[in-house]
Parts: structure tokens; sequence; C-alpha cells
């Protein structure tokens, strides 16, 4: 095993800029094969990664964690998406239904300090759980959301899942995205239409009014201090420092390297 820090991919990720949200999907399957999936909670820009991945035929497995606290419609939308798109949607869960864990912990989502450990465990250790599977996560995180992820990466390292995050859609606009979806029709959670900007669990969502930040809804009880859930880790820090560790030939493929193993 090698290292393969975040800055070791800041040449790599420059010359990524220009590539299509397409290119950067096949650049995924090519370098990583079966090791690749597509991570996903089927928001806007997750179902356009989807139907991206249905229409160039790309055959990446998606993963979707289900807390078991979400909206019933975002169910239905998975369900419709990995039958009108044929893609095998992998559904993660946690270890405790919400009733076990609230009878165990109390109610975690009212505190900050609660909604860290709450997200932590139905969303970061249900995907955690996957460790070891894939050498590289396709993902839909977009500069256009703001906050902290107005600077994330095409490429960026996960240490905790051990694999890189390939952010396809990093430098997608708002405009390009509404453009794909309308000429693509894509198949959208119905919640996008009742003021539901993002969506995640039901006890933590809320419509936003339309002059209020997009993630304005998430988390609202707690305030903005409460904006992530964790399970990206470019939401939580923006480091060069950090790395991962994988087999040399990989990196070296990944990098866009020629191994000569000629002594
Ligand atoms: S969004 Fe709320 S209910 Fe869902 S895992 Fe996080 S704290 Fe728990």
């Amino acid at each position: 095993m090698a290292s393969l820090s975040q800055g070791d991919l800041a040449d790599l990720n420059q010359a990524m800029e220009g590539r299509t949200p397409q290119e950067l999907m096949a650049w995924a399957k090519n370098t990583f094969g079966s090791r690749a999936a597509i991570l996903s909670a089927l928001q806007r820009a997750g179902a356009v990664v989807c139907h991206m991945a249905h229409a160039t035929k790309t055959d990446l497995e998606v993963l979707f964690v289900d807390t078991e606290v979400l909206f019933p419609e975002t169910l239905t939308t998975r369900d419709r998406i990995a039958k009108e798109y044929n893609l095998n949607i992998i559904t993660l869960t946690p270890e405790l239904s919400m009733e076990a864990q609230t009878a165990k912990y109390g109610v975690l989502y009212l505190s900050p300090e609660g909604q860290t450990q709450c997200c932590d465990m139905r969303k970061s250790q249900p995907l955690l759980k996957m460790k070891g599977k894939y050498d590289a996560l396709v993902a839909s995180l977009r500069r256009g959301d703001g906050e902290k992820r107005s600077k994330v990466p095409i490429l960026a390292v996960d240490p905790n899942m051990n694999c890189l995050r390939v952010n396809i859609l990093a430098n997608f606009t708002d405009q390009q995205l509404a453009d794909y979806i309308k000429e693509h029709n894509v198949i959208l959670n119905p919640l996008h239409f009742q003021g539901y900007a993002t969506i995640g669990c039901n006890r933590c969502t809320t419509p936003v009014m339309p002059d209020e930040p997009k993630r304005a809804g998430r988390w609202r009880h707690l305030g903005p201090w409460a904006m992530y859930c964790g399970i990206n880790p470019t939401d939580l820090d923006r480091g060069t420092d950090r790395a991962i560790d994988l087999p040399q030939p990989l990196i070296d493929k990944i990098l866009g390297r020629k191994t000569d193993f000629v002594i």
C-alpha cells in the first residue's frame, strides 16, 4: 500500500476541471472498475448523477443510506430511479431502529451534540460498513450549493472510507443542473416541488422560504451551526494533509503515471 494525499491530487484536479461530468464518471469506471460506486441521497444532483449513469450505460452500483426516518417520498424516488434507470441501488441501514436508539440514548437530534451522534450512527456508520469494498465513490457535491461546498474539489480523499470521492458535478452550475433536469426529464423527489430545497431525515428537514439559503431547512431547530451530517468529509475539513492508502499501481493509474517494472 502507498499513500495518496489531497495535495498529491492538486495537478490532476486542475486538469479534471475541463472534463464533463459524464467524462469524469467514465474516468472513475475505467480507473476503478467494480471498485467504484455512486453514493447518493437521491436529491436533485444525485438524481442527475443516476440519470447520467443510466444514459451513458456506466455500470456502477449506487449506495443509498436509509436512516429509517426518511420521508416516504424519498423511498418512492429511490425505487423509481432503480427501476426506470435500471440501476442496482444498495440500501444501507443503521444498526439500531430509531425507536431502539431513542430508548438507549434519548432523543438525540434536538441538540447539536446529539445531532452529531445521531447522524454518525444513522448515516456515517452504515456507509462505513462498506469500507474496503470500494476505492472510489462517485458523488454529487456541487460548488453551486455554496457554504462549505463552495470550493469542493473534483477529487477528494476520504480517509474514513479510505477511498477517493469523485465529485463529478463539482463545477456544474445551478443553471446547468436545471437545464439537464429539464432536458432529460430527470426523476426528482416530489418534495423538491413542495419547497424542500434539500432533503434529509423527516425529523430534521423543513421546506425553505424563497429568500432563504438552500440549506436553511436542514436542522433548522438547531440553528446555523449544524449544517452538515458528516457523511461527506469535504463538508468538515478542507486540509491538504489528509491521505488514503491504496495499492501503488492504482495510485499510478489515478495520477496517470506509467509504471515501468523493467529492472
Ligand atoms: S438528520 Fe436528524 S434524524 Fe437524521 S440522522 Fe441526523 S440527527 Fe438523526
